[in-house]
């Protein structure tokens, strides 16, 4: 049932990927925040190998419960300062979301060896999300750069306005990769963007790196 959701959405990313270019490879990140650690398994069964989980504490009691497999986590959430001890303490191989100058700094500080991130985008400019603005996002992106020794960032994130408006999705995808694109001289190479309900329209605006939960886990 898992195997079959990862074939089926194998099969749209290959379309979709192959309208940019067949050089254009796209990683899946399974997303398995409302997904068990047995479903997590079936999943790696199946091939999957990448996983991501939103929260600190859920990271944690997976690795746990999953410690035998050799699985490659990333992180995708909203990180309180006060769980950034925690987080590291997981070693991700990728935090998807810095948000904030201020977090980096801060990440930065506690962390004795290299920590890869992204910084994450507010691409649609929705109040409830997090990301920083898309007109300061490159100078963000440099000063962390400059400031930080051990967090590296390595490309950018962004979630896709939240509406059923494909225009508007699409245009808050365009917006994310002009500023990867301009990124690219400062060693940008990831641009997570798309989830279950627009990772289609996210590849064709380039994204090289698709964040799927439900459509997975379903
Ligand atoms: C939950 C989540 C996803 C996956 O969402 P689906 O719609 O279930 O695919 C992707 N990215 C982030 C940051 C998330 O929190």
């Amino acid at each position: 049932m898992i195997a079959e959701n990862l074939d089926g959405a194998i099969a749209r990313i290959e379309q979709a990927r192959l309208e940019v270019s067949g050089h254009h490879i796209v990683k899946i990140v399974a997303i398995s925040k409302y997904s068990t650690s047995k479903e997590i398994e079936e999943l790696f069964s199946a091939g999957q190998r990448a996983f991501g989980e939103n929260k600190v504490q859920d990271l944690t009691k997976k690795q746990e419960e999953l410690e035998a497999l050799p699985i490659e986590w990333h992180f995708v959430g909203s990180l309180q300062k006060n769980k950034i001890n925690h987080l590291l303490k997981c070693t991700p191989s990728l935090i998807h979301s810095i948000d904030s100058l201020e977090l980096a700094l801060e990440i930065d500080k506690r962390c004795d060896k290299r920590h890869d991130a992204l910084l994450q985008i507010n691409s649609a400019l929705e109040e409830t999300k997090s990301g920083v603005h898309p007109e300061s996002a490159i100078d963000i992106y440099q000063e962390i750069e400059e400031r930080c020794n051990n967090l590296k960032l390595i490309g950018i994130m962004t979630i896709g306005a939240h509406t059923d408006d494909h225009k508007t999705i699409k245009k808050s995808f365009e917006t994310t990769k002009k500023i990867y694109d301009s990124l690219q001289k400062n060693g940008a190479k990831i641009l997570s963007m798309g989830m279950s309900s627009d990772f289609e329209v996210a590849i064709k605006c380039g994204s090289n790196m698709v964040r799927l939960g439900s459509t997975l886990f379903k």
